[in-house]
């Protein structure tokens, strides 16, 4: 059988390192045949995201500090002149201050506010009009996000605020690049230990908590999301638009959780 992304382009966007939600859907889509390009965020995280991206065949390593527009603008002319044409986008890509992501939300400052909402929201609709661009074809476009978009979860504040922005992003995209057959997606992964969930407080109580109270009693691992994040750039999905697809071992069904968890 021919691999699920066999001559399929994509650009990765938001690896730190071989704990990145977006690195668990590079190697899903490269285990399938995607050919992948990277994006990283400054030289000190270059000499991680480098080495990964030549383990699975790449050699596209692009800097790119979504707060700027030129620096998008930089990256999309270099795929344009290397490939062409691209078949899909994963956005993994979230900021806010983290002494922001603890107390209340209600202390929010407006340039954190504002900065939150520029980096974790606004990046994506800027990448999804650059990369339908180069979508003759159609494509896929996936960006992450989380439960707190949905329902207010401790310390994640401001990112919750933006995560729903994100969601709504997603739907309005959807409707705006449908017309080019070009799908626009969120997956809403359950929380798992990265450098970025690192700044979020009392993170490892969270985890617990979702263990003890989710259907399949444990946490995600990143061979979930990269599974559910390669159906999401996959023609298995071709009919789905819009959608905001939930990988988090049951978590968000579950009504009245437990608080008497043993090991909390
Ligand atoms: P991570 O730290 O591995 O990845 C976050 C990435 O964002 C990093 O690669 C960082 O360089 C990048 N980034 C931040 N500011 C940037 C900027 N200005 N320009 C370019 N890149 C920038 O952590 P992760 O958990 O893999 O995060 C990926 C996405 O998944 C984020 O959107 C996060 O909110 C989301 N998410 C994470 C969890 C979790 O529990 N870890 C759960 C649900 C959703």
């Amino acid at each position: 059988p021919t691999p699920l992304m066999a001559g399929k382009k994509g650009l990765i966007m938001g690896v730190a390192n071989d704990r990145s939600i977006a690195w668990g859907i590079a190697q899903a889509a490269r285990a399938q045949g995607a050919e992948l390009a990277f994006t990283f965020q400054g030289e000190a995280l270059e000499k991680r995201v480098r080495p990964l991206a030549e383990s699975v065949g790449s050699d596209i390593v692009l800097p790119c500090d979504v707060s700027d527009e030129a620096s998008i603008d930089a990256v999309f002319d270099t795929l344009k002149a290397k490939w062409g044409k691209l078949d899909f986008v994963v956005h993994a890509i979230g900021y806010s201050d983290k002494e922001q992501l603890r107390g209340r939300y209600a202390d929010t400052t407006l340039d954190n506010f504002l900065k939150t909402m520029h980096i974790s929201v606004f990046s994506f609709t800027s990448v999804a009009r650059r990369a339908a661009d180069m979508m003759p074809d159609g494509g896929s476009l996936l960006t992450l996000t989380y439960y707190g978009a949905e329902r207010v979860m401790p310390h994640y504040n401001v990112m919750g605020v933006a995560k729903s922005a994100l969601e709504a992003s997603v739907r309005y995209l959807a409707v705006d690049l449908g017309k080019q057959n070009i799908r626009v997606n969120s997956l809403s992964a359950g929380p798992i230990k990265t450098l970025a969930a690192s700044g979020i407080g009392d993170f490892r109580y969270i985890l617990k908590w979702n263990e003890y109270n989710s259907p399949l009693k444990r946490n995600v691992t990143l061979e979930d999301i990269g599974g559910s994040g390669l159906y999401l750039l996959s023609d298995l999905s071709s009919g789905v638009s819009g959608e905001c697809h939930h990988v988090d071992c049951g978590y968000h069904v579950v009504g009245m959780k437990a608080v008497d968890a043993p090991d909390i």
